[in-house]
């Protein structure tokens, strides 16, 4: 016979003292996988010793036997022992590792009112203040209240110069208004006279959305309707807001412009708040805010045109009237250094949050 008998006790006893200290030297699971092939398998002393039973004599058979299943059990339960501990080590790490504290708080900054929606309720304070009275009108509006009474005539060129968004079907009569001056004219017809109302809302035109246009914006309109209304009351109104909303001391300009609603019509201009006008041809520091030309168009302005107040039922013989309005996107956007238009339509709560306490 070569070799050592698989069946010698001592080489039995040091298979399951060298399976024993393998099981319980693997380090994880695929190592004890790789160690139970070489202890429990087909190759295994175990596998051999009892290979070797076969051809032994009958009456030697049952001491072998019993020998070689001691062995082949003590190997196998040491081997499900460091298997049943290797699981339990993995289990544990893996919780650990993939735990979620549900007790942490998420980062998540705190919300604020949009921009708009405060400066919207500032300039409205600012007239209320004075006795002024806050309008509201539909933003689906017939054209009649968008352009007709405003002395827009059928075939204006107005109509097509604002962009308007009409709402289908043809022929309904309905747009999506251009501007609050709608408004305006529901508050002629709606109220008694005299009419102090101011209107903040949005408005609709057919843009492209770039860095200065939005298809949807914020305008503020005020009017005035009493009698002996003049331009000097415009003018000390205009100065009124200018400070209210950008702070002492800047002074407003106008210049001759055409509107169809207001006659005489004038471009208002407000005086850099950023170089209050310094910047303006002294070959000084030059201003981001105002280009260096010392103002910064903010809006238009003018007479209510008597075709306006015949259509809502005021005589112009008698009762005369003031009108203004502004984009309020633009008012912010001079007033914080605010370059794209979209920061306010995009949602984004840093923006918001950034002018918080300012707007
Ligand atoms: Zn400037």
């Amino acid at each position: 016979m070569s070799g050592p008998d698989p069946l010698d006790p001592a080489t039995l006893e040091q298979a399951g003292t060298g399976a024993l200290a393998a099981f319980a030297a693997a380090r994880s699971l695929p190592e004890l996988a790789v160690t139970r092939t070489e202890h429990l398998g087909d190759r295994s002393p175990v596998a051999l010793a009892r290979r070797a039973i076969a051809g032994l004599p009958g009456p030697q058979k049952a001491e072998a036997g019993k020998r070689v299943h001691a062995l082949a059990q003590s190997s196998q339960a040491a081997y499900e022992a460091r298997k049943v501990e290797l699981e339990r080590q993995r289990d544990e790490r893996v919780l650990a590792e993939e735990a979620v504290d549900v007790t942490v708080l998420p980062e998540r900054p705190d919300g604020a009112r949009h921009p708009l929606t405060t400066i919207s309720e500032r300039v409205a304070d600012v007239f209320v203040a004075m006795g002024w009275e806050l309008a509201e009108g539909p933003e689906v509006e017939h054209e009649w209240f968008n352009f007709d009474a405003l002395n827009f005539g059928g075939d204006h060129p107005a109509r097509e110069m604002q962009d308007t968004l009409f709402v289908e079907p043809a022929g309904s009569g309905l747009v999506l208004r251009t501007h609050t001056s709608p408004v305006q004219v529901r508050s002629m017809l709606d109220r008694e006279l005299p009419v102090h109302v101011v209107c903040p809302g949005r408005v609709y035109r057919a843009d492209a959305l770039d860095a200065t246009h939005s298809p949807v914006f914020a305008q503020v309109e005020g009017l005035c309707v009493d009698e002996g209304i003049t331009m000097a009351h415009l003018r000390g109104t205009l100065d009124h807001l200018a400070t209210a909303v950008f702070g002492e001391g800047l002074r407003t300009r106008i210049r001759p412009n055409y509107f169809p609603f207001t006659e005489p019509s004038a471009e208002l201009d407000l005086q850099c708040f950023a170089c209050r006008g310094a910047s303006a041809g002294s070959g000084a520091e030059p201003c981001r805010v105002c280009a260096s030309e010392g103002w910064i168009e903010w809006g238009g302005c003018g007479m209510v045109h008597p075709a306006v107040l015949v259509a809502c039922g005021i005589d112009p013989e008698r009762y005369s009237g003031f009108a203004f309005g502004m984009g309020l996107e633009r008012t912010l956007m001079f007033r914080h250094g605010i370059e794209s238009i979209r920061d306010f339509y995009e949602g984004d709560s840093r923006f918001t949050l950034s002018l918080r306490s300012e707007a």
